[in-house]
């Protein structure tokens, strides 16, 4: 569950588990796709008048494109989220602190999932730290060995 009842909070934290599907529409949009699911895992709980901290950790396996050769690899995701949800106006500026409505009657963690996982892919992956990339002139994956175009002058 990600969308939690803050009735059920008023009684103590309550743990968030669940996996999240890589068709999930929460993940609309993002740049990354996954490979299978990504389990989320954590605890909510309530923190001062209308605040919740959430602790949870995202787990899973992103593709991502090597940004020299294009190949495709995977990325391992394992991230420790620590966020506050708070309906208190002036906390909005804080990147690490949710919004939610005065009168929600549920958390929804989902949002934070959806932006920790973003964060959680490096944004400049590579295949491997030598991946020798393509040839700029024919584009031949240059891992496999030379393509044969005479290398450029140096200028
Ligand atoms: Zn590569
Ligand atoms: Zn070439």
């Amino acid at each position: 569950m990600l969308r939690i009842d803050r009735r059920e909070l008023r009684a103590g934290p309550v743990e968030t588990d669940a996996t999240v599907s890589a068709d999930d529409p929460l993940l609309g949009g993002l740049a990354l796709r996954l490979e299978g699911g990504l389990a989320v895992s954590g605890r909510l709980q309530q923190a001062g008048h209308g605040d919740y901290l959430w602790r949870g950790r995202l787990a899973g396996t992103a593709r991502a494109e090597c940004r020299r050769c294009l190949a495709e690899v995977p990325v391992a995701i394992a991230a420790d989220v620590d966020v506050l949800f708070s309906a208190d106006p002036d906390a909005g500026d804080d990147p690490s602190v949710y919004p939610i409505a005065e009168a929600a009657t549920h958390v929804d963690v989902g949002e934070a999932v959806r932006e920790e996982l973003a964060l959680a892919v490096p944004p400049y992956v590579l295949c491997r730290d030598d991946c020798a990339g393509l040839c700029p002139r024919c584009g031949a994956d240059l891992n496999a060995g030379p393509c044969g175009c005479t290398p450029a002058e140096p200028n």
